[in-house]
């Protein structure tokens, strides 16, 4: 095909040109001969055959993946599903389809429908899996968050799965927490007041909106609008209920200034590892140790993982009808209130022992008390049951709380002794209308087990493995899946996205450990 906009060259005349060496050396121009190459048009229309199954390699994970799902029972996806054989009706996309193309695209650091909607376009793997059709965005985002439940079951029958394989042994099992960002700006928190201001604001938009002619809200342009004024409405009212049911029940970091987030209500102010402050959610993660599979995965609003051990035990039980035999988990699960939990549930609990010199520490910091008159400067008297103080006064016992999960006893010195003691600066300073007490705390038998136990090296020797089967899949979600933030808001929605990259990494772990080698027999025996 010629083209005329080409302009032409012309081709200086040379008589005593040597003949061309059979393969071009590219150094033509010195022999006055221009080279040829092969000319690229862009404006021609092509229509070439393709071979969609060949797009992709025998090897490929996205195969693997669909072989994987094609094995689940995904009755769940269409009980309520009104376009059947026979009846008239657009077909739904397969569920089969939507979940091999979630999962691909987590497993390949996508998060994003628009992303896979535009990648069906053009990515083979993509084009595979959907038979080179483009799966709508909309249709891929309401399908992520929509199914919460069905999709829990999918995550269940994994487990199953895997454990029918012996891939999971319940034997130990490993907990642990990541903080994922919310999907909203630090700044996006309020106090009640601008949260008022704001809904009557959106109150009055979707007013607005609603008096506008049928004619009008029929573009495209204003039902968008609408439905962006009355999202905006509903995350507002959300955020002032979050407000009032957060001030009730002291759940704001400032108590002064409780604020909320407007964008995303349910999102906390939480530590982030680099040390600085964001809103997110804490993700609890329990790990089985024999293949590093996840086996329970739980969003919570709490910023510290004190109080997450026991729900973890439970999801656990309810995806497996059983509870693990060993548990294993950092310092920030290790209290008297765990380990006794843990003891009557018959789960062996292996953590570090509580950090008491620092609990101690931020205490005397409180109370202004100086290091010389810590606690280990009392001298405790066993045949009295009293202390005796660096100044040699006695403090005997005065009372003995057993509510909880230890046994307090409180000692304390004589009011005398103290206001006119030279130490009292250092020693008691705010106390003025009793002398200085000490606390001993008697253990409950769990406890003493407990930390006997956790002197022995065996159990020191299982704590150290701890971190590598906690933490990879922390690893995978934030650096391989690249979920640092939350697509979705919303805590339940938060949920189902991190149970979608929990499965896509036990999937992926599934094609590590099983599919690769099924795929390798069945080569062999061909
Ligand atoms: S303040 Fe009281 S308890 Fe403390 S050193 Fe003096 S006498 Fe002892």
């Amino acid at each position: 095909m010629q083209n005329s906009q080409i302009p032409l060259i012309e081709m200086p005349f040379c008589a005593a040109v040597e003949p061309m060496p059979p393969a071009c050396s590219l150094n033509c121009h010195e022999k006055a001969l221009m080279p040829r190459f092969q000319k690229i048009d862009r404006e021609q229309l092509s229509w070439r055959p393709m071979n969609v199954e060949r797009l992709i390699g025998e090897e490929h994970p996205a195969r693997a993946i669909w072989d994987f799902v094609g094995r689940l029972d995904l009755s769940g996806y269409v009980k309520h599903v009104r376009a059947v054989d026979g009846c008239a009706g657009r077909p739904l996309l397969n569920p089969q389809l939507l979940i091999s193309l979630w999962v691909y695209a987590y497993s390949q650091g996508i998060g994003s429908a628009r992303a896979i909607e535009r990648l069906c376009e053009h990515d083979p793997a993509y084009q595979w899996l959907t038979g080179m059709e483009v799966v709508n965005a909309h249709s891929l985002s309401d399908f992520r968050v929509k199914h919460g439940e069905e999709l829990n079951g999918i995550f269940v029958q994994i487990l199953g799965l895997m454990s029918a394989e012996g891939l999971i042994t319940l034997e130990r099992v490993t907990q642990d927490g990541t903080k994922i960002r919310a999907s909203a700006a630090p700044d996006s928190f309020r106090g009640k007041e601008r949260i008022e201001k704001a809904l009557e604001e959106a109150r009055q938009q979707v007013k607005a909106v609603d008096e506008l002619s049928e004619e009008e809200t029929s573009r495209r342009a204003e039902k968008a609008r609408r439905r962006a004024s009355l999202r905006r409405k509903e995350r507002l009212e959300k955020a002032l209920e979050q407000f009032d049911k957060n001030t009730a029940e002291g759940g704001v970091k400032d108590k002064e200034k409780p604020q909320v987030s407007m964008t995303d209500p349910d999102a906390r102010i939480m530590k982030q590892p680099d040390g600085g402050f964001a809103p997110s959610y804490n993700v609890q993660l329990n790990t089985d140790s024999a293949n590093g599979l996840i086996v329970a995965v739980g969003v919570t609003q709490a910023g510290s993982d004190i109080n997450q051990l026991t729900s973890g035990i439970e999801r656990i039980e309810e995806n497996f009808g059983a509870i693990p035999k060993q548990i294993v988990a950092d310092g920030g699960y290790v209290s008297r209130e765990n380990i006794i939990a843990m003891e009557s549930k018959n789960v062996d609990f292996i953590a570090p022992q509580c950090d008491e010199a620092g609990k101690a520490k931020s205490n005397y910091d409180i109370r202004g008390i100086s290091k010389e008159y810590g606690k280990s400067q009392f001298v405790y008297d066993d045949n009295a049951n009293s202390y005796q103080c660096p100044q040699g006064k006695t403090l005997g016992l005065h009372s003995i709380d057993r509510s909880g999960s230890k046994v307090t006893h409180v000692y304390g010195a004589d009011i005398a002794d103290c206001s006119g003691c030279s130490a009292k600066g250092q020693c008691c300073p705010t106390s003025t209308k009793s002398g200085r007490t000490i606390q001993r705390i008697e253990e409950l038998p769990p406890v003493i087990r407990f930390r006997e136990k956790m002197e022995t090296e065996e159990a020191k020797e299982i704590y150290r493995q701890r971190a590598q089967i906690a933490e990879t899949p922390n690893l995978w979600i934030k650096a391989k899946f690249k979920l640092r933030q939350f697509s979705v808001r919303g805590l339940k929605k938060a949920g189902i996205e991190s149970l979608w990259v929990c499965l896509t990494y036990n999937i992926c772990q599934w094609i590590r450990l099983c599919w690769r080698k099924e795929r390798a027999n069945a080569n062999a025996v061909a």
